[in-house]
């Protein structure tokens, strides 16, 4: 038929299947990468209200011989569309504990907590309990200093298997946060119902929170949400002591963004910001 022929002249689109090509290629990459060792964390540090040094969040970075710096942005969404997203989340869990247990043994690092983010698709996974437990016993690694970093989306369906599998982390020691709270489907009767330590205003409302009357509204909401929830809340792109402030005034807990610093390796981590913070 004529509507046949046309789905075969799509699938034959040159563009199309050089779009294709390009997926199924830089996903055989990223399994490589994998193998070979081109994965890597940056740190971010995490800043109480008062200035301190609270921690850090992990993330991941991807250096490719062949294509250079991939942004998390491109490689994230094509590992989990791909499945990898469970390689790689187990990767970034093992470099992140192994992290916490050499800050463990240095004095200035030794409480800090290190946030790590869980893609909803690997939280899906029937053995996610038993892979973060394995991995937090064979590194040694403090359950109290690992907090995991869930988006919104995962809130949408099977809220019961989600909540058990919290409970059961949460049991020995593990904390959560909320990512990119206030731009996802939350139904805030749920959030009551989660083991939550923390929910994280996102960049998009923190970025115009001076100019624009409408975000200002959303943060001081998810502040004033959280304080009667008892969590946590922490600011992420603050990139302006103006940004800071002004959350500051509406009872903010917590800041990350290039204010402090950006995301950077682990020595430069060490070396130039933990140094910077009072001890
Ligand atoms: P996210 O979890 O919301 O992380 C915050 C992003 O904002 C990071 O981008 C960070 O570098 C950036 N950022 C931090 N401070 C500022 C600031 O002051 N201004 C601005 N404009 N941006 C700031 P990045 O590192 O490119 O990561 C992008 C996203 O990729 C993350 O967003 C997260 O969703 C995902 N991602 C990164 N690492 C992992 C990982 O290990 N596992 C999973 N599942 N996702 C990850
Ligand atoms: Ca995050
Ligand atoms: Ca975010
Ligand atoms: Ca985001």
């Amino acid at each position: 038929s004529k509507a046949a022929g046309r789905n075969v002249i799509r699938f034959f689109d040159p563009e199309m299947q050089a779009l294709i090509a390009d997926r199924v290629e830089m996903e055989e990459d990223l399994r490589n990468g994998l193998r070979n060792d081109e994965f890597f964390l940056c740190y971010q540090p995490q800043v109480d209200n008062q200035g301190r040094l609270l921690g850090a969040e992990a993330l991941l970075r991807w250096r490719n011989p062949k294509r250079g710096m991939i942004p998390p942005s491109t490689f994230i969404p094509l590992a989990e569309d791909s499945g990898l997203i469970v390689s790689v989340g187990n990767w970034v869990m093992y470099a992140a504990c192994k992290q916490l247990v050499l800050w463990a043994q240095q004095p200035l690092t030794s409480s800090l907590t290190l946030a790590v983010n869980v893609s909803a698709k690997q939280l899906r996974q029937m053995d996610f309990v038993d892979q973060i437990v394995e991995v937090l016993n064979v590194t040694g690694a403090n359950p109290k200093r690992l907090k995991l970093e869930l988006t919104e989306s995962l809130m949408v369906n099977n809220i019961e298997d989600v909540i058990a599998k919290m409970t059961e982390l949460k049991n020995i020691g593990v904390g959560f946060s909320i990512d990119d709270f206030g731009i996802g489907y939350s139904s805030l009767s749920y959030l009551k119902l989660l083991p939550l330590d923390q929910l994280k205003i996102d960049q998009s409302f923190v970025r115009d929170v001076l100019t624009d009357p409408n975000d200002a509204v959303i943060a001081r909401t998810i502040i004033a949400l959280g304080k009667s929830l008892n969590l946590q809340v922490i600011a992420e792109g603050v990139e302006t002591l103006s940004q800071r402030e002004f959350l500051d005034n509406y009872g903010c807990d917590a800041y990350q963004g290039y204010l402090f610093s950006k995301p950077v390796p682990a020595d430069e981590f060490e070396r130039d910001v933990v140094q910077t913070f009072e001890h």
